[in-house]
């Protein structure tokens, strides 16, 4: 009996092993007998953020030494973001695949890429996604942003609202977007935010119209200092 379950037991717990870690490379579907996600050939491959602005991670053609983009000379409401992928293939077709094709194994996989390439040293008091409007969310089911965070994080602290439906950024220009998202978003609760180390976190960061929105209204609402992070820059 006891020998029955220690296998049933065994059994069960190699299915989860190979539901939260498949055995097979996410990017060449190369066998891994040590598991995945990816293989080191792929995991080397992977589209690094190399060269950026110290502030928003905006992607530099070049090597430079460090150096503030001519967007943050003026100021932000955060005060750093950390951005370890460019939004380029494989990375960017993983995102898109969890978004549409709501790929739970996929969203383990990349929470656990986004932790690896984190400093580990990251403190905050609270993690905050960038919430989805009412109407995307009934539409999609769940929130890309938020089921990363609470996977990456372990914790997800939903103190952001969004307060009005807008379009998608990806359809505006970058003058657009950032009209389109003010005064977009509010904080629920005040006392939660107030002092608060903030951890925001979103996908993908493009012109920064969005994140940079949601940390004004945190700042506003007493947030002692924002850190963005995001799985992937454009
Ligand atoms: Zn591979
Ligand atoms: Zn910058």
């Amino acid at each position: 009996m006891r020998s029955e379950l220690s296998s049933l037991f065994g059994r069960l717990s190699e299915k989860v092993l190979s539901f939260l870690f498949p055995e097979y490379c996410l990017s060449c579907g190369r066998y891994l007998p040590g598991g995945g996600p990816l293989c080191p050939e792929c995991e080397e491959k992977l589209p690094l953020n190399r060269n950026f602005c110290p502030v928003c991670a905006r992607p530099y053609p070049e090597e430079a030494p460090p150096h503030p983009c001519g967007g943050c000379l003026s100021g932000r409401p955060f005060s750093r973001v950390l951005a370890p992928f460019l939004y380029e293939p494989p990375v960017s077709d993983w995102i898109k695949r969890l978004k549409f094709a709501e790929d739970l194994t996929l969203a383990r996989v990349l929470s656990r890429l986004l932790r690896k390439h984190l400093p580990p040293d990251l403190s905050f008091d609270l993690v905050v996604p960038v919430p989805l409007g009412r109407k995307r969310l009934l539409e999609r089911g769940f929130n890309q942003s938020a089921l990363l965070a609470r996977l990456a994080f372990g914790r997800l602290d939903k103190v952001l609202l969004r307060t009005r439906e807008t379009p998608p950024q990806s359809e505006l220009s970058a003058a657009e977007r950032h009209r389109n998202v003010r005064r977009a978003f509010s904080v629920k609760d005040e006392t939660r935010v107030f002092g608060k180390k903030v951890l925001l976190f979103d996908d993908v960061m493009t012109t920064g119209a969005t994140v940079e929105e949601c940390a004004r209204v945190l700042r506003t609402a007493g947030a002692r200092e924002v850190i963005v992070a995001v799985l992937a820059r454009a």
